[in-house]
Order: structure tokens, then C-alpha cells, then sequence
């Protein structure tokens, strides 16, 4: 590429030559864009190099350029071509600290001269320089008369002071920045143990819960396996005297016994059935002490509900009879069959006609069975008293009766005692009813594989 046309060209020869040089090395890189501090980087490079090269070779002669670089941008070239040879130990400018100041600083060969040469690149945001630009700075230049040494001195001086400056408020900024630095940390450490600490408090809370929570929940299995003991011990020692004076009523009426009075005989009844109620009682709390305490097994096989049904429906058809109430047993629709255990089952659905029998005066009392995805669902309705909504959950716990409709020989605890059993059937025992509306027990098993 042809060599640009110099900028400005000077002549280094004496001392004050180097003042100079470094004054209009300031001026050219203002010219060509270089910021405040670039400018004092070059100018200050500049200058240092020329007392050497007025030391070692007596002067050099300065050449002032503008360089397009590879990407369109320019660079600021200074070219020191020495007036002598320079010695054969070799001078390399670089060495220094000065070195750091300019983009390049090396001595070079230029052709069959030597010169020293230092480049620094002007920034992206300086203005352009097009052709016209550089003839008017190179106008510019050789217009402006150089000041003296003294002057120039004085703004090294100004440079210098400003410098000075600056690298106070950096380290007076640096002295806030940290005292900042270190205000936050410790609030930062303050915070973390605050919520190191609180953390630990919550801890400590949860796993004092946790403790009581397995207190109170083992006192409640203990609470119920006590229970189910005591109800499954009591009623089996009652059974056996019960049923003796059941045993012994039923001697005591004999038509082979001594005749009694009408009275005793008014009297025997009345504790023979006493004594069935009784009995029933106890029959049920052992049931259901048996169900809780898991010593009940289903004996799990293929149930047909078919058969069932009609054997259900064979069996209550008795009672039903003479009465304002119908009890009807739908067929369930073929093929119908499930696996569960048939015994249990047919407990739980006799337990729930005969409830609805028990509490519906007329009307009737219907059972149906119908499929439903992967389960059967097995209602009994009803037409009868029905029960309040508050009360649906109520009446599955033992001994409970809804209050003004409890019938002779009902104990309470026929409900839970089904539900124990559709659980154990892996089913669940729904309720939908409303008062004088009549009641819908609904028994939901899966299908099973069957
Ligand atoms: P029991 O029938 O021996 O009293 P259950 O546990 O079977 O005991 O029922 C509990 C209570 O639930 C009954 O006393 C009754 O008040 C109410 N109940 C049960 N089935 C029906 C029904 N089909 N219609 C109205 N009330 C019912």
C-alpha cells in the first residue's frame, strides 16, 4: 500500500526539540480523534523516545501519520527515523514501561531505513477520517505555530495535576465502594443468622410436633386395639349365659314342664326375648370386634350376583310379607359376576334390607346391581323415614341411632359393622338420603378380574 501523506513532519535535533515533539504529538493525536488520555499516553511515549534517540544518535526526524488499519479504522503511526545509524547493541524502546503506553512500539525497517515507530489505534466513536478530513488537519497543523518549552512544561504540569486528581477520587471512590462492601456483608451475615436462627426454631417446632403427633397416634391404636379386645372379651363371656337363659325359658314353657300361670308364662316370654335381644347384641359386638381387630379374612373367589340375589331374595321375601312394604330384587344384568367373598357380601346387603325394611312403613324396599367401569355398584333403596344430611356419617358409627326411630332388636351397630366388611372388600359404602324421602345404601366393589 502507497505510504499516506504525513500529517506533520518535524525535525528533533536539541533538548527543546523534545518539548516540541511532544506537544505537537499531543496536538496530531487530538486531531485525529484519540481521547484525553490516549493523548497524553502518545505525547508522553513520544517525548521518551525522543530523548533517547537525541542521547544515543544525536536526533531523529518525526513523521506524523494516519494509518488506515485492515477494518476501515485508523490508527495514528509516528515514525522517529533516526539522524545517525543506530548502534549494533541494538535499541529496543519496548522494553519499558513506555512500551505500554502506544498499540505498537518497535524499531523497524522501512525499505533500507531504520526507523523507531509506535502506532496507537483511534477509538470506533471517533468521527471519521476521509481524505478531505485528513488535508484539512494536515492544513491545520502546519498553520499552528508550536509553543515554547515553557508552556509546554506547564500543561505537562496541568496534565499531571489532572492525573493526580483522578487517581484520588478513584481511590476515594474505592474507599466508599468497600466501606459499602463491608456495611452489606455484615448485614448479609446478620440476616442469614437471623434466618439460620429462625430456621432452627421452626425445626425445633415441627419435630416436637411430629413427636406428639406419634404419641397421640399410638395412644389412639392403643385406645382402639383395647377396645376391640374388650368388646370381643365381654360379649364372648356374655354369650354363654345368655344363651343358657334363653335355653332355660324355652324349658320352662315346655309342654313336658310343670304348667305355668299365665302371668309366668307372660313373664318367661318376656325374658326369653330379652334374652334374644340380648343375644343379638352380643352376636353383633362380636362380629364387629372380630371385623375391627383384622381377623376377618374374605375369602376371595368368583361371586355371582345372580345367584346371590335370588337367594337374598328368598330368604327376606318372609318379611316383607303381610306388610304395606314390596321388596323387590332386580335381576342384575348378565354376565354378572365378581371377585369377593360371598359370605360377607351377602352380611352386608341382609343388613341393608333389612334396614330398609326396618324403617320404610309403605311403599318398597328395592336392590339393584349395575356395572359401572371397572366396579359394580349395588344399591338398596328405600321409600321410607330417610335421614338428615348431618346425621349420614353419624349413623355408621357404633351404637349410634338416629334419635325417635329406633326399632326392637336394633343395636346400633349393624351400619358400622357392614362398612368394616365392604372395606375389607376393598369396596366403599355410600349414603345418599334426605329426610321423607326415603334412603340409598349403595355398596361400590371392583369388578376383580373376574
Ligand atoms: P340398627 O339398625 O340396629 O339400629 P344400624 O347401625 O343398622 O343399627 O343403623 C343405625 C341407625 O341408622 C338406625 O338406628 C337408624 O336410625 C338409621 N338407619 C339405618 N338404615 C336406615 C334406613 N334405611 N332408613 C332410615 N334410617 C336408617
Amino acid at each position: 500500500m502507497r505510504a499516506p501523506e504525513p500529517l506533520l513532519q518535524m525535525a528533533l535535533r536539541v533538548e527543546q526539540d523534545i518539548f516540541l515533539v511532544r506537544q505537537r504529538g499531543r496536538e496530531v493525536a487530538a486531531a485525529v480523534g484519540l481521547e484525553h488520555q490516549d493523548q497524553v499516553r502518545v505525547a508522553t511515549a513520544l517525548s521518551e523516545v525522543a530523548r533517547d534517540l537525541l542521547r544515543i544518535v544525536d536526533g531523529a526526524d518525526v513523521t506524523f501519520l494516519a494509518v488506515e488499519e485492515s477494518d476501515a479504522r485508523y490508527a495514528l503511526r509516528i515514525d522517529l527515523a533516526p539522524v545517525r545509524p543506530l548502534p549494533d547493541d541494538g535499541y529496543q524502546p519496548q522494553s519499558g514501561a513506555v512500551g505500554r503506553l502506544v498499540d505498537t512500539l518497535a524499531v523497524s525497517r522501512d525499505g533500507g531505513d531504520t526507523v523507531v515507530r509506535m502506532s496507537r489505534r483511534v477509538p470506533a466513536t471517533a468521527p471519521e477520517l476521509p481524505a478531505a478530513r485528513l488535508a484539512e488537519l494536515r492544513a491545520e497543523l502546519g498553520r499552528s505555530a508550536p509553543a515554547s518549552a515553557l508552556d509546554e512544561l506547564a500543561t505537562q504540569n496541568g496534565q499531571l495535576i489532572a492525573a493526580l486528581d483522578e487517581v484520588r477520587s478513584h481511590r476515594d471512590e474505592l474507599a466508599v465502594l468497600n466501606a459499602e462492601l463491608e456495611e452489606t456483608n455484615r448485614g448479609v451475615m446478620a440476616l442469614y443468622t437471623q434466618l439460620s436462627e429462625e430456621l432452627e426454631e421452626t425445626n425445633r417446632g415441627v419435630v416436637a410436633l411430629y413427636a406428639e403427633l406419634d404419641e397421640k397416634s399410638a395412644q389412639l391404636r392403643a385406645a382402639s386395639e383395647s377396645k376391640s379386645r374388650f368388646l370381643a372379651n365381654v360379649s364372648h363371656e356374655l354369650r354363654a349365659p345368655v344363651t343358657a337363659i334363653i335355653g332355660l325359658g324355652r324349658l320352662l314353657t315346655d309342654s313336658a314342664s310343670d304348667p305355668l300361670t299365665d302371668a309366668q308364662s307372660e313373664q318367661v316370654e318376656l325374658i326369653r326375648s330379652s334374652a334374644a335381644d340380648l343375644l343379638s347384641l352380643v352376636n353383633d359386638l362380636l362380629d364387629l370386634a372380630k371385623a375391627e381387630s383384622g381377623r376377618i379374612e374374605p375369602d376371595w373367589a368368583e361371586v355371582d350376583l345372580r345367584a346371590l340375589f335370588g337367594q337374598l331374595r328368598g330368604t327376606l321375601r318372609a318379611l316383607a310379607t303381610g306388610s304395606a312394604v314390596e321388596l323387590v330384587v332386580e335381576e342384575p344384568p348378565a354376565p354378572a359376576v365378581l371377585r369377593s367373598d360371598e359370605v360377607l357380601l351377602a352380611q352386608v346387603l341382609r343388613n341393608l334390607l333389612h334396614n330398609g325394611l326396618k324403617f320404610t312403613e309403605q311403599g318398597e324396599v328395592r336392590m339393584r346391581a349395575e356395572r359401572e367401569g371397572d366396579r359394580w355398584r349395588i344399591s338398596v333403596s328405600d321409600t321410607g323415614v330417610g335421614i338428615a344430611p348431618e346425621l349420614h356419617e353419624r349413623i355408621f358409627e357404633e351404637f349410634y341411632q338416629v334419635p325417635g326411630t329406633s326399632r326392637p332388636g336394633g343395636t346400633g351397630l349393624g351400619l358400622p359393622y357392614a362398612r368394616r366388611l365392604v372395606t375389607l372388600l376393598d369396596g366403599t359404602l355410600e349414603l345418599t338420603s334426605e329426610p321423607g324421602q326415603g334412603s340409598t345404601f349403595t355398596v361400590v366393589l371392583p369388578a376383580g378380574e373376574a
